[in-house]
């Protein structure tokens, strides 16, 4: 990036990286958020002063004072990208606009101050072009960032922080299915839910995924993969996976998946599909869709497929549902056609194999 809006930051190169040989060891089998790069950015923010000390510096593990206000309140938000090498040996992102707008609107919810969104895409691109070597050979691999912001104040009055650290750490991650796409189970939870309206459920933070533990917990108790959550109120409508938006794809070939009422995340990758199934002619309806419809649904050949979407496992077939007291599955329990045409075609454009019709690939190096 040139121009007037380029921002500086300060390059610190790791002194010791890893050697080439132990990272290749590495990067044979990465897993998923194990192991990380040799850098991490830092951006420390003070209130009257603003954000300032841009840095790219060796990734090392972070002083923090007992009395940070994160660690009593959760003053935390996150964010979630990856990085893929291009048939033609390029880096690039997937909609990382999309994340940087995501980030400040989490902020706003947190009451935290917002990381200007052109230094957002910029700490991107600087721990992307220090630690391209890292991102893992192969089809499947990519880079996945992960910046982050937390109140670092040293104070335990409840009140938002005065001062916060914003960083982006790095971890190559293989496929995340190893031997093919699998279809999830997912757990109904009858007793916990995720988010309430006028709650956090639209904004990407930390307290949100303390608050599903327990609940995935239990889903895995039951033998389900995932927790599917159902709406606070009425407990009558699905709202969406742990970490994941969900779709439903009917015996006429539309779509149909929960609206943004603000209790759910505003999966980017939720938006890329209604945006290409609608741009192949596919009808996608934003509406309620209460348990007892996907139940009948998928009992009745109404709901011929159900899908989980994000951008870890990218789209995942939903294949069995477990409550209390019942258990089905939608079609066979496999990979639906519909669902798995989606998958591809969001992972060739990702990863710069097909045509980019909406400008979502953006190239780093
Ligand atoms: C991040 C996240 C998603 C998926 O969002 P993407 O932008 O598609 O990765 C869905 N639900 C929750 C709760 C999330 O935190």
């Amino acid at each position: 990036m040139s121009g007037g809006d380029h921002l500086d930051f300060e390059i610190r190169p790791n002194p010791a990286p890893v050697g080439a040989a132990e990272r290749a060891a590495l990067l044979a089998n990465p897993g998923f958020g194990r192991i990380f790069t040799d850098h991490m950015v830092t951006v420390r923010y003070a209130d009257g002063k603003g954000w300032y000390d841009h840095r790219v510096e060796a990734r090392a593990p972070i002083a923090i004072d007992p009395a940070s206000a994160v660690l009593h309140y959760a003053q935390e938000i996150f964010e979630g990208l990856k990085a893929y090498r291009l048939d033609d040996g390029g880096v690039a992102m997937f909609r990382p606009d999309a994340n940087a707008a995501r980030f400040a609107q989490s902020a706003q919810r947190m009451a935290m101050p917002a990381l200007p969104q052109e230094a957002f895409l910029q700490s991107l691109r600087e721990i992307i072009s220090i630690d391209a070597d890292w991102i893992p050979p192969g089809e499947e691999g990519s880079l996945y960032l992960r910046p982050f912001a937390y109140a670092s104040e040293v104070f335990l009055g409840v009140r938002p922080a005065l001062e916060y650290l914003y960083l982006v750490i790095a971890s190559p991650v293989g496929p995340y299915f190893s031997g093919g796409v699998k279809p999830v189970s997912v757990w109904v939870s009858p007793d916990f839910t995720r988010a309430a309206p006028g709650g956090t459920g639209a904004a990407k933070c930390g307290g949100n995924y303390a608050a599903g533990l327990v609940a995935q917990a239990e889903a895995i108790e039951h033998g389900c993969d995932q927790v599917v959550y159902l709406d606070a109120v009425e407990r009558k409508y699905v709202d969406e996976l742990g970490g994941m938006n969900v779709f439903f794809v009917l015996d006429d070939g539309s779509l149909a998946t929960p609206p943004l009422t603000g209790t759910i995340l505003p999966g980017i990758t939720r938006d890329s599909v209604i945006r290409l199934a609608g741009r192949a002619g596919r009808r996608v309806e934003e509406r309620p869709v209460s348990f007892e419809e996907w139940r009948e649904g998928a009992k009745s050949g109404r709901i011929r497929e159900a899908f989980a979407c994000g951008t870890a496992a990218v789209i995942t077939p939903i294949g069995t549902i477990k409550t209390p007291d019942d258990e089905f599955q939608v079609a066979d329990g496999g990979s639906g056609d519909v669902t798995m045409g989606l998958r591809r075609e969001l992972v060739d454009i990702q990863r710069g194999r097909a045509e980019d019709p909406f400008g979502w690939v953006s190239r780093v190096l």
